[in-house]
């Protein structure tokens, strides 16, 4: 869409309202609005100006006056707003020197866009991810909280009685959330509302359906895009499952691991890399991929440790990747294997569905930051020959301590992550896509904020373990 034809999809709607948007640095959409009068062709160029200077994770400037640049293409109504409301995405400039904040993530990853041309390598990547989530209504999120905390040995600490034998009636069984018809699925209705607000909102939706864990977890997968258009899409689903959500009194989170005990929420990421037309992750090595795919995946697997900084941003996003809940734990791959690092989806024999699943990254990640990562780290194991080894055909869960010590992991904690990413970064500099100061503003913000925050609090879990001691 051009900045006209927006202009005119807002005269068609009867649009009052202009919602600019703009993600900060941890990965929330922020938000302005504008009376519609204001939008003209020229705020397309010339944008709209706000205070950045209480934006978490951006530079306390003396002068924090910023531009917000609005992205004609991102337009679409928007789905909850009573008043007529056009909502836009943004990148976001610096007014004097008109420069594009390099703080500002969607920037980096039209950089990452950018520099995948640069290389030669492909002129395109696109991107699939499979976000998961929980849906709790308040009396049940109070019950998490106390749940999880306390009832740590015991299946009944789940709340679900249905094992025993009582009130198996539209319960779900312990782990056996995935499938079952209504009226175990209590969450159907919601999940579709979801996905038409999704379509309105000009999303292609593939799938939706319960999750694993009990506690009504939900995965809804849309369609492969583009890198930035992607990350852009990611932004606008967390926007309207959160919404649709509240118009039933419920909340959603992304929290990784919010229930002990039962599965937590990945963001598996698909992604491939097409140059001309032509998909190059298609050949005719391992699982009907390339070689070029093979170097891709060395460079991931190269460089997940520091990639998880950025792909698994939270201290919860360690609770998830414990064996045992389909969540990788090993630095593998595998065309079969759900408990690898990266996953060879089978599904299709056709060389354009040819791509790979990365499981590790979980939704709780910044996705233009993740995506422009992940691409950087496939990107230089193309470069660099990076071969990654032998797959691992086995399930990974149950290797011998031998076999499994020999595997790399992922960190076991975000402290770990970090200090990964401290040391290992040169790949996503290159091309100018990430510069050292984000990356240090990255890691001062999760250190201080979060790591630490954590290690000062006395954990509820604690008075279970010494209160008496
Ligand atoms: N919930 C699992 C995870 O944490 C993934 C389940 C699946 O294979 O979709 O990654
Ligand atoms: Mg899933
Ligand atoms: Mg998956």
């Amino acid at each position: 869409m051009t900045a006209k034809e927006v202009l005119e999809l807002a005269k068609k709607n009867k649009v009052a309202v202009v919602d600019l948007k703009f993600v900060d640095l941890i990965g929330t959409w922020q938000h302005f609005s504008i009376p519609v009068e204001e939008m003209t062709e020229g705020l397309f160029k010339d944008g709209s100006g706000f205070d950045g200077s209480s934006i978490r994770g951006w530079r306390a400037i003396n002068n924090s006056d910023m531009l917000a640049i609005p992205d004609p293409k991102s337009a679409c109504m928007d789905p909850f707003a009573a008043v007529p409301t056009l909502s836009l995405i943004c990148n976001v400039v610096d007014p004097v020197t008109r420069e594009n904040y390099d703080r500002d993530p969607r920037y980096i990853a039209q950089k990452a866009e950018q520099h995948l041309k640069s290389t030669k390598i492909g002129d395109v990547s696109y991107w699939g991810p499979e976000a998961e989530f929980f849906i709790f209504d308040q009396a049940r999120y109070d019950q998490t909280s106390h749940s999880s905390y306390y009832f740590i040995d015991s299946e009944e600490g789940i709340w679900n009685a249905g094992h025993d034998g009582v009130n198996l009636g539209s319960k779900i069984r312990h782990k056996e959330g995935y499938f079952p018809v209504a009226p175990t699925d209590t969450q159907q209705d919601i999940r579709s509302e979801m996905i038409l607000e999704m379509q309105k909102a000009g999303m292609m939706v593939e799938k939706h359906h319960h999750e694993v864990a009990t506690a009504g977890q939900a995965e809804i997968d849309i369609r492969f895009d583009t890198l930035v258009s992607t990350a852009d899409k990611m932004m606008m689903y967390k926007y309207i499952v959160k919404n649709v959500a509240k118009r039933h009194n419920k909340t959603v989170t992304f929290m990784p691991k919010p229930i002990f005990g039962d599965n937590g929420s990945g963001m598996h990421t698909h992604q491939s890399i097409w140059k001309e037309g032509k998909p190059l992750f298609a050949g005719k090595e391992y699982a009907g991929i390339s070689q070029l795919c093979l170097y891709y995946i060395g460079g991931i697997l190269k460089h997940a440790k520091a990639l998880a900084a950025l792909t698994n941003p939270t201290t919860n996003s360690y609770k998830r990747l414990t064996p045992g809940f389909e969540a990788p734990v090993l630095l593998a791959y595998s065309s079969r294997n759900r408990s690898a690092g990266i996953r060879i989806p089978m599904y299709s024999p056709s060389p354009k569905a040819k791509r790979i699943e990365v499981r590790f990254p979980d939704p709780t990640s910044n996705p233009y930051l993740a995506f422009s990562a992940m691409l950087m780290a496939g990107l230089d194991g193309i470069e660099n020959k990076i071969n990654p080894g032998e797959p691992a055909d086995k399930d990974l869960y149950d290797l011998e301590p031998e076999e499994a010590a020999k595997i790399p992991t992922m960190p076991g904690s975000l402290d770990e992550a970090l200090v990964a990413l401290e040391k290992d970064h040169e790949f996503l500099l290159k091309g100018g896509v990430f510069s050292e100061d984000l990356l240090e503003s990255w890691i001062a913000y999760k250190r201080t904020k979060e790591v630490d925050a954590m290690r000062l609090r006395p954990h509820p879990y604690e008075y279970f373990l010494y209160y008496d001691a």
